[in-house]
């Protein structure tokens, strides 16, 4: 139970438990009665699969309990169907009543929902990789970019394709930094083929696909890199309906509170702050909402709430273990310096010691 002080007795419903939603439910345990809803047993820091993709055991570090680190949360595994005024409803047909509420259903989570299969199902992909000598990555967003990074560094002698329908890598980052990262993947003899898709349906015996330009490659396996689209449809016949933006956002104040709804804060990559999506963005977005929350309960003035200013773009990719691409509002930097910041240990320890946990 929550102890001491002003608030102990509200319910906080925290929705979706990812970056966002893991980090304020542990930072809000101590001070409400705080539930999470959340189809997964686990946490998972989102940017470290590519790596345990190439070397599975990574993931020991990456994929964390969620009952290790919310030691006074009730987890609730499944997923939220729909919002009232007064509770969340659940697939697994229970009701959750709130005081405030807390929506973090960035995007939908991996389809695995407990830390063992998730373990099991990047030891397939590793057997996968190891097993193929030909390798389709679908898409070139960070994603399939990263992918293609990890597997060109630790099996250089793969063959390495990536189709990507837009006409430059990486277009949530700046022209410069997707043409560094293109001669660098050339450079390691990847192969990039631009303003293509490539249906993975569309493949014929002896691993034949063909691109929308008619272009035939052969792969032994793909791996579908496509953005996801917010996990935001539980929330269309709820009382959120009308505060979703045509994106499938949440509409947020400046305070991240949801647009017409005073008790109702909506953090990380499902609200419409207009700033490039990212974990660490997210969690300065927990910062504001935990001290609001507390200046809310606590019927502390508005003029006394902390405000959130969408911040400039900025963004870190990795490529492989050693090198990286990152665009910082001072520039773009490219190779071993943006690698020693990211690459190496891909920001896992400093997010555990975030979570309470040992970086090891
Ligand atoms: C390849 C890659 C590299 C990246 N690199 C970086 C980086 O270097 N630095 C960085 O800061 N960011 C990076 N990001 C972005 C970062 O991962 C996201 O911005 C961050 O995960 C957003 O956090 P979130 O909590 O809003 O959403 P998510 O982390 O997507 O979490 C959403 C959670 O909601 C749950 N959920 C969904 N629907 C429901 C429902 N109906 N009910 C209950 N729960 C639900 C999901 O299971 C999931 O756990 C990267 C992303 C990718 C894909």
């Amino acid at each position: 139970m929550a102890s001491g002080g002003a608030g102990k007795d509200k319910r906080v419903v925290v929705v979706g438990g990812g970056i966002a939603g893991g980090i304020i439910a542990k930072t809000l345990q101590f001070q409400n009665v705080v539930t999470l809803i959340e189809p997964k047993e686990y946490f998972e820091i989102p940017w470290a699969q590519l790596r345990s993709m190439v070397e599975p055991s990574f993931a020991e570090r990456t994929l964390i309990k969620h009952s290790e680190f919310l030691t006074n949360v009730t987890i609730i595994e499944s997923h939220a169907t729909n919002v009232t005024s007064h509770e969340v409803q659940t697939a697994n047909g229970h009701t959750f009543p709130y005081d405030y509420l807390v929506v973090a259903t960035g995007h939908p989570g991996p389809g695995q929902v407990t830390r063992n299969d998730r373990l099991k199902h990047f030891q397939q992909d590793y057997e996968k990789i190891k097993t193929s000598n030909s390798i389709l990555i679908i898409g070139g967003g960070p994603t399939g970019v990263e992918l293609a990074g990890e597997i060109a560094v630790d099996f250089p002698e793969k063959k390495v394709t990536i189709v990507h329908k837009g006409s430059r890598l990486l277009e949530f980052i700046g022209p410069k930094a997707s043409t560094k990262t293109f001669n660098w993947l050339i450079k390691k003899k990847v192969e990039v083929i631009l303003g293509q898709t490539v249906d993975p349906e569309s493949i014929s015996e002896g691993g034949v696909y063909v691109t929308s330009g008619g272009e035939k490659i052969t792969a032994d396996c793909h791996f579908v890199c496509l953005g996801k689209p917010v996990a935001s449809s539980w929330l269309h016949d709820s009382i959120l309906k009308g505060s979703l933006d045509k994106k499938g956002q949440l509409m947020v104040d400046e305070k991240l509170r949801v647009k017409g709804h005073s008790n109702i804060f909506a953090i990380g990559d499902i609200t419409d702050v207009p700033e490039v999506k990212q974990g660490f963005l997210a969690q300065k977005h927990v910062s504001v909402v935990a001290k609001n929350l507390k200046l809310l309960i606590d019927g502390a003035a508005e003029k006394k709430f902390a405000t959130y200013k969408a911040s400039s773009d900025m963004a870190l990719v990795s490529l492989g273990r050693k090198e990286g691409v990152a665009q910082l509002p001072f520039g773009t930097f490219f190779g071993c310096l943006p690698g020693m910041i990211k690459s190496k240990d891909l920001f896992v320890g400093k997010t555990r010691k975030t979570l309470g946990l040992k970086a090891e």
